[in-house]
């Protein structure tokens, strides 16, 4: 086996003058307590005592230190450059965790191959391999923070064809509660469907379809607190522009783009953001998670309670009663028209938990309804031209339709 090591060895170097780093590299699966320059060392060691030994002259000159590596092309005797240079870009991110990447370039690349084509990759690593851990050990030397493979805060990339070095930051999440205080906001940012955002007269040029968004007004405070790029919110489900949403809130994440602050309080954010929102928007329950919590707070079905006032002239109060306990139960709804567009058209049947009166006038009243995760409300109510059976403008024998909708309490279907 030693041997062959040695003949991997001359087959290298008679390739062209080469660095301890690239001649060591090409043996990094052997002793792995070494670096490759030690590695390369001491190859070149023994075959330098060789060649005295044999008084070998052509392999003497093989040996000799290149001005610089035809491999490399010298990368190895820039890595503190490079490092100083990462740690540069790195200096006003906050993060706890990282991890270097290269880049090699076209001209790196093809020469480790053509090395690799005559001297085989059996105990080799690729140049990027060393670069990314040398590197990764003087940051972390100077940093004491701690190089992290699968989830890293932030990745360093060291491009060495363009010769620049760029940073991607991790999205941080936020998970919360928000509740919608006034009526008239959509949950996030809705494009104007004329122009779809560029600006236009329907829009008032701002292109989009309302001023302001639950999304956006929470998003302001934490763009500014956490220096990020941009945000992503995600909620549990959404309510009716024209809905508040009261009772305990509805989950949703935020997701944070490219923070350049992640060690933020969310305490002191919560406070935020309930300042900046005034008395439209409030957010309660603040904590950092990992992304999968998106993916979870999406996937999860939730039962739904809602306080819905009705407009019912000509409705006694006891035809009301009867009605609301002829609509609960199973129910058949149709997708409703207004959704149509964003739906597929189906019939569905969803349970109505509760329905109860919780005050009535001469032409209006009050309504308290627990149902199942998915039922339409407002058709539930006016019946939406048979789509929905039994509604209670059938079951009252009247046109009953809803002028207010509050949202009280959204829960988890698996709790
Ligand atoms: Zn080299
Ligand atoms: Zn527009």
């Amino acid at each position: 086996m030693s041997g062959e090591i040695l003949d991997i060895a001359r087959t290298i170097l008679r390739e062209g003058l080469i660095c301890d780093h690239c001649l060591g590299r090409q043996f990094a699966k052997l002793s792995t307590d070494l670096t490759n320059d030690e590695r390369g060392r001491a190859v070149r060691l023994v075959l330098a005592m060789i060649a005295d030994a044999q008084d070998d002259q052509v392999l003497r000159s093989d040996l000799q230190q290149p001005k610089r590596c035809w491999v490399c092309n010298g990368i190895f005797e820039e890595l503190d450059v490079w490092a100083a240079r990462a740690l540069n870009a790195l200096d006003d991110i906050e993060y706890d965790t990282f991890l270097v990447g290269t880049r090699p370039g076209g001209l790196l690349s093809e020469n480790e191959e053509l090395l690799w084509e005559t001297a085989g990759t059996g105990y080799a690593e690729p140049l990027k391999s060393e670069v990314n851990r040398e590197v990764g050990k003087r940051i972390a030397g100077v940093t004491e923070k701690e190089v992290e493979f699968t989830e890293p805060d932030v990745v360093v990339l060291l491009d060495i064809a363009r010769d620049t070095v760029q940073l991607q930051i991790r999205s941080a999440y936020i998970y919360g509660r928000y509740r919608k205080l006034v009526r008239g906001i959509p949950q996030i940012r809705w494009y104007c469907t004329e122009c779809r955002g560029k600006g236009c007269e329907r829009c008032s040029f701002t292109g989009k379809m309302y001023p302001e968004s639950v999304d956006e007004l929470i998003a302001v405070p934490v763009v500014e607190a956490m220096k990020a790029s941009g945000t992503a919110f995600h909620g549990a489900g959404r309510e009716d522009v024209d809905a508040r949403m009261l009772g305990s809130g509805r989950p949703f994440v935020l997701e944070v783009k490219k923070p350049r602050k992640r060690r933020i309080d969310p305490g002191r954010l919560e406070k935020d953001i309930n300042e900046y929102c005034g008395t439209k928007v409030v957010v309660s329950d603040l904590c950092f998670v990992d992304h999968q919590k998106v993916r979870e707070i999406k996937s999860e079905q939730y039962d739904k309670a809602y306080l819905v006032t009705i407009s019912c002239s000509g409705v006694n109060r006891d035809t009301l009663i009867r009605g609301l306990d002829a609509i609960t139960g199973v129910i058949r709804q149709r997708t409703p028209s207004r959704v149509a567009h964003r739906r597929s058209d189906l019939v569905r049947k969803r349970e109505v938990y509760s329905a109860v009166l919780e005050s009535f006038s001469i032409d209006s009243a009050v309504i308290r309804i627990e149902c199942e995760a998915g039922l339409y409300v407002k058709e539930l109510i006016s019946g939406d031209h048979g789509r929905t059976v039994p509604s209670l403008s059938e079951a009252v024998g009247a046109d009953v339709a809803v002028t207010e909708l509050d949202v009280v309490a959204v829960k988890p279907v698996s709790a």
